[in-house]
């Protein structure tokens, strides 16, 4: 990404521990120039210290000013919504991502007290909410903790994006609108992340990790989701090409008389196979567990079993996945070997979470931590504590002024376009509430 970086940074390690492959995500993202030393590989290592580098933890970060950044003791990146022993671990690692992102000269401190609007996520939804807000005069700050773009940037090539007849990667999509908002004049902050935030009047209250404060009127979260990557051969040139992550939601009528593979076996793997054999010739499940029974409610487990169109084999994980250009086969590994499956679609389900952890414990969010919004909110109990006479609007979240878009939202629609539309949606209704607080002054 064309944030302008001066610095030259040295990445000391070993392959294996997050922290590696999350210091050269942000480094390699945020377009910093920078060299990986694998300790195991790389021609120069037998030139190091060995004595020095064994007190150290590894990976070794040096920049060009000659300071260092040592790897966190025990370091794990605990799942987002984890229990509150390992909340402190979740900022230590933000903190040690600030301190990565500032050393390595990237933009880490707001310039301003007050923001009309911060956006907390530059993916999707977070970039083109900030193209709106900007673009229609709001002091707009985004907040993102690894780089711009979200996961729509790890996609080689999203072919369902209008506009695009022949399909866009996602990096080149998402550098695009980051441009697009910075050209506006849009601020952003990376390797930034909320450690507190406190509605106050007409707004919150906000602290990052690093310690900067700062004011909003009113937020757009916009944080996604991280859904867990299968690691098998093929699997990565394939995404987008028929490969997904995550549900299936509104696409089981493209396959009409076509084959379809689902990995996983919890409950949202076995809705999305019943919707698809609706429409496909056959759909075939691939559950590690040694029954679907394991992971599923057993009533959509009878559902399965009394569809002829569904395969459910268990024991089994996806070996390979193969095509030319498009999936056309996934290789299955289970207790009798290998076996090849057609495939004009393959989606992987197994497991994701809504990255609400690094965002403030304030908003009322569905049993799996999804953020509810606007009618979700007033369905709830005693209207989920809403406390103003009006109805929240369509994104709002149960603390008035705050908006939430994109996969995040429960009942949001996982895909790159709908992000978008959230984003734009969610800054017309930050209008309407500034409008609405303006007018009962
Ligand atoms: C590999 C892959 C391929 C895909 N291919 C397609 C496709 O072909 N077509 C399609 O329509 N969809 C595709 N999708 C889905 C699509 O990318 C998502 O639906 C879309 O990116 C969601 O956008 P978002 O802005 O809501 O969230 P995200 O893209 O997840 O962006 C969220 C951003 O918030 C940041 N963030 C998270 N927590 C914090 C925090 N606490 N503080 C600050 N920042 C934070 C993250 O770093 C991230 O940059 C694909 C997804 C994946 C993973």
């Amino acid at each position: 990404m064309p944030i302008e970086s001066p610095a030259v940074v040295t990445v000391i390690g070993r392959r294996g521990p997050a922290e590696v492959d999350r210091a050269l995500e942000i480094l390699r993202r945020n377009g910093v120039e920078h060299r990986w030393v694998d300790l195991d590989r790389d021609p120069l290592a037998p030139l190091l210290d060995a004595r020095e580098l064994e007190d150290m933890r590894l990976p070794l970060i040096v920049f060009s000013d000659g300071t260092r950044l040592e790897a966190l003791e025990d370091y794990t990146e605990p799942l987002p919504g984890a229990d509150d022993s390992l909340m402190g671990r979740y900022v230590e690692s933000s903190r040690w991502r600030a301190a990565l992102a500032e050393r390595a000269g990237l933009p880490t401190r707001p310039r301003h007290d007050v923001y009309d609007v911060v956006i907390v996520g530059a993916g999707p939804a977070g970039l083109t909410a900030a193209v709106y807000a900007e673009s229609e005069g709001l002091e707009t700050l985004v907040v993102e903790r690894n780089a711009p773009g979200g996961q729509a940037a790890t996609s080689s090539r999203i072919e369902n994006y209008p506009g695009f007849a022949e399909g866009v990667s996602g990096s080149d999509l998402a550098e695009t609108t980051y441009d697009q908002a910075m050209r506006l004049g849009t601020e952003f902050l990376i390797g930034a992340e909320i450690n507190r935030a406190e509605p106050r009047g007409d707004g919150v209250d906000v602290e990052l990790v690093n310690g900067e404060r700062f004011r909003a009127r009113t937020g757009v979260l916009a944080t996604g989701v991280d859904y867990r990557r299968l690691d098998a051969p093929g699997v990565e040139d394939l995404v987008g090409l028929g490969l997904h992550y995550g549900s299936a939601t509104g696409a089981a009528s493209a396959y009409q008389g076509r084959d379809v593979v689902i990995v996983g076996g919890a409950n949202s793997a076995a809705q999305a196979a019943l919707d698809l054999a609706d429409h496909a010739r056959e759909v075939t499940m691939l559950v590690r567990a040694e029954s679907l029974y394991k992971g599923t409610s057993a009533y959509l487990c009878e559902r399965i079993d009394a569809h002829d169109g569904i395969t459910v084999l268990t024991r089994t994980t996806l070996a390979r996945a193969e095509g030319d250009g498009w999936l056309e086969r996934v290789v299955a590994s289970g207790p009798d070997g290998e076996r090849v499956i057609a495939a004009s679609a393959c989606y992987v389900m197994i497991g994701g979470e809504p990255l609400t952890a690094g965002v403030p414990d304030l908003l009322r969010t569905d049993e799996r931590g999804y953020f509810l919004t606007g009618p979700d909110i007033v369905a709830l109990p005693d209207r989920g504590g809403w406390p103003l006479e009006r109805d929240p609007l369509f994104l709002e979240s149960s603390v008035p002024g705050l908006f939430v878009a994109g996969d995040v939202r429960h009942g949001s629609i996982k895909r790159v376009a709908s992000a978008v539309g959230e984003g734009a949606m969610a800054v017309s209704l930050v209008h309407t509430y500034l409008d609405d607080l303006e007018g009962g002054k």
